[in-house]
């Protein structure tokens, strides 16, 4: 394994990994590094908890002239990931002194623009906002030579493909890339190809396998009976932080009502109807420990770093195989040990055997012991998926 100070980085970058705590670069870091200190476009294929954000942040911030202004872009899907962003730019940045302005949407023009106005070193921002932005005449992009776009998959899951290529149009033909998906779908390969110039493809710890150091397993419980079990888990669970992951926002209200009341759960919600200045205190409150549970839809948590997660727990099982690798590998980052369990009931069968198929593995089903289950035949190996019943014929007229 390499060490950052062969990597080639700047005297002030090195001391702020330094100031960090890190000793050693994670693969990524190592691979990404010395290709993006050569100019290179980077095409990643990485999970998040790889410690991509420095892979992209140190070789920036090394290369970045004072004056030039703005000359670094950073695009992120959701603005909890940009507020990340921004906080590991600030740490990275902290004997490099820079101007750094985030731009995302849920709060008001005011404090983006008055940044705006003084001239940034460093953008970072969610597209919809930034878009509203240019379409001001807030900024202008025509001197930026680092444009990052991360978690593209996400992006594009979220419709911001126009938007995002709109950016990118607004930035000069020369200037570096470094673009980072988990997944490579052909939309995004697409967008590749058309926003790099003969990048250097780099994928890291595998695109597909969850972290190493998380166990993981699926709970089998009949529909009507998931808050029930979800409730016991968390009861016989000795957890430090633990983070819920529901499908809708109705789900994660109801699930934050229940463990409100419990006496071990200090818990926190967390969704895109909640206000912001509500979100950015339940994850600062996560954060520090004044709460030990964030109970999370996917779209507003994914790609969270919070670091110290002992548990996550699915309340469904995730749609997309992706989002299942993206959760679970919240817990067991930074080599630390971590634990997720699944809920799995009968109409989401099909989405549990694509999330094996996809991480290539058979997922173990579990049962808690003195539950008292109603019957579910999922309970029984090798159980069926439960088919949606045809709808009934037309009646003729
Ligand atoms: P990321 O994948 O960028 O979200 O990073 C995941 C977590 O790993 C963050 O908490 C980082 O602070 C941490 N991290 C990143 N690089 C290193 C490193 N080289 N050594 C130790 N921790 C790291």
């Amino acid at each position: 394994m390499s060490s950052f100070t062969d990597l080639n980085l700047s005297p002030p970058v090195l001391r702020a990994i330094e100031k960090a705590g890190y000793t050693e670069p994670t693969q990524i870091q190592a691979e990404a590094i010395p290709i993006a200190l050569e100019g290179r476009d980077i095409i990643g294929a990485s999970q998040t908890g790889t410690g991509k954000t420095a892979a992209f942040a140190l070789p920036v911030i090394s290369q970045m002239i004072p004056g030039e202004k703005p000359q670094c872009l950073i695009l992120e899907p959701t603005r909890e990931l940009a507020a990340q962003v921004e906080d590991q730019m600030r740490l990275f940045g902290f004997y490099r002194p820079m101007n750094v302005v985030l731009l995302h949407g849920g709060v008001g023009y005011g404090n983006q623009t008055d940044g705006l106005s003084r001239k940034p070193d460093v953008i970072i921002a969610t597209p919809g906002r930034l878009i509203d932005h240019l379409e001001q005449g807030n900024l202008d992009l025509s001197e930026i030579k680092y444009l990052i776009l991360d978690e593209v998959d996400r992006m594009l899951d979220m419709g911001f493909l126009p938007d995002v290529k709109k950016i990118v149009d607004r930035c000069p033909q020369e200037r570096q890339t470094l673009f980072f998906s988990a997944t490579m779908p052909g939309a995004i390969q697409t967008l590749a190809q058309w926003a790099l110039k003969e990048p250097a493809e780099i994928e890291c710890g595998g695109r597909r396998s969850p972290a190493e150091t998380v166990s993981h397993c699926f709970y089998p419980v009949a529909m009507d009976q998931r808050d029930e079990l979800i409730e016991e888990l968390v009861e016989r669970t000795d957890f430090q932080s633990l983070m819920i992951f529901t499908r809708t926002k109705k789900e994660a209200d109801s699930l934050y009502e229940r463990m409100k009341s419990k006496e071990k759960a200090k818990a926190t919600v967390l969704h895109s109807d909640i206000k912001q200045s509500d979100r950015t205190k339940a994850l600062a409150g996560f954060r520090s420990g004044e709460f030990n549970m964030i109970i999370a839809t996917d779209v507003a948590a994914r790609g969270l770093d919070v670091s110290g997660v002992t548990h996550v727990i699915n309340y469904r099982v995730p749609e997309n195989p992706e989002d299942y690798v993206h959760r679970i590998g919240r817990t067991g980052r930074a080599q630390q040990e971590g634990d997720a369990f699944t809920l799995l009931s009968a109409d989401e069968l099909d989405y549990a055997k694509s999330v094996e198929f996809y991480v290539g593995q058979k997922i173990e089903r579990k049962k808690l012991d003195n539950f008292d289950y109603t019957f579910t035949t999922l309970l029984q190996e090798n159980a069926k998926p439960l088919r949606a019943r045809r709808p009934p014929p037309k009646r003729r007229r």
